[in-house]
């Protein structure tokens, strides 16, 4: 198997690594992945500016490397998440079985996938038809990768032996638990917000500066078989995910607003 890897925590994040060693088990490995943390950069992409690239030794990260072990190699992307997907799958490992977003150190859970740069790196392989896991960690201290790791193990193999014609999309959270305390697996659907900002002030300058932070837990109820209901409850999440922002239920509601706007409306040259 033929496997790209990246993240949004950048290179030398321990949950990278944690997943190269499990992934070689299964093939080789390319490792394309920012040279630094990206966190909440979503999808975003760098379209004004060329992306440096480089290679770098894997030695320093996979210490416990066995003789026969499948090749793996690692290229550092001075850009995002999106950005590292893209140029993996285009220039560096090329057509891959499988597309390898993490091991993150925090959840991505409900809508905050949508600021997700796990996620939004793992977008990029979805979109260009490679089966693709984005995996995240429920704790940003003291993460423990050793069951995330293990699950890309079993289920990345599954993944690339699918015969459907519909390409697949997981969005997989692993609690921050010893393993005898995780109690099982479940295939969940999005919950709703579960981190709002916070904005703070700073006076250290001359000019008026904020902070964002993304630290304001929502407390709204999360509803069994979501996936932030899943992990509040020591479970693994597995949620699906597709295309399709759009809100069909609001189709009739919103011709009904446009209605008797004609086209000729628009025209206010005259
Ligand atoms: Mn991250």
């Amino acid at each position: 198997l033929k496997i790209l890897l990246t993240n949004d925590d950048g290179i030398e994040a321990p949950g990278l690594w944690a997943a190269a060693l499990a992934l070689r088990d299964l093939g080789e490995v390319f490792v394309v992945a920012p040279d630094k943390e990206q966190s909440g950069v979503g999808t975003s992409i760098t379209l004004r500016s060329p992306i440096c690239v480089c290679s770098i030794d894997t030695e320093h990260y996979l210490t416990n490397g066995e003789i026969n072990a499948n090749q793996v190699t690692a290229h550092i992307v001075k850009g995002t998440p999106g950005d590292s997907c893209i140029l993996g799958l285009e220039r560096i490992a090329g057509e891959v079985d499988l597309v390898v977003s993490g091991i993150n150190a925090g959840s991505n859970l409900g809508w905050d996938i949508a600021v997700s740069g796990t996620v939004g790196a793992a977008m990029q392989g979805y979109v260009r038809g490679f089966p693709t896991i984005a995996i995240s960690v429920g704790s940003m201290r003291q993460p423990r990768f050793q069951a995330a790791a293990q699950l890309l193990r079993l289920i990345g193999p599954r993944l690339v032996a699918r015969t459907s014609a519909s390409n697949i999309l997981l969005n997989i959270n692993v609690p921050n638990l010893p393993l005898n305390q995780i109690k099982g697996i479940q295939v969940t659907r999005l919950g709703n917000r579960a981190y709002g900002e916070s904005v703070r002030q700073d006076n250290s300058g001359p000019n008026q500066r904020y902070w964002i932070n993304r630290d304001v837990p929502i407390p709204a109820e999360q509803p069994e078989g979501t996936d932030i209901w899943a992990m509040k409850n020591a479970h693994i999440s597995i949620t699906p995910l597709r295309f399709g922002l759009a809100d069909l239920k609001q189709i009739p509601e919103v011709e009904r607003l446009l209605n008797d706007i004609p086209i000729s409306l628009l025209n206010i040259g005259h």
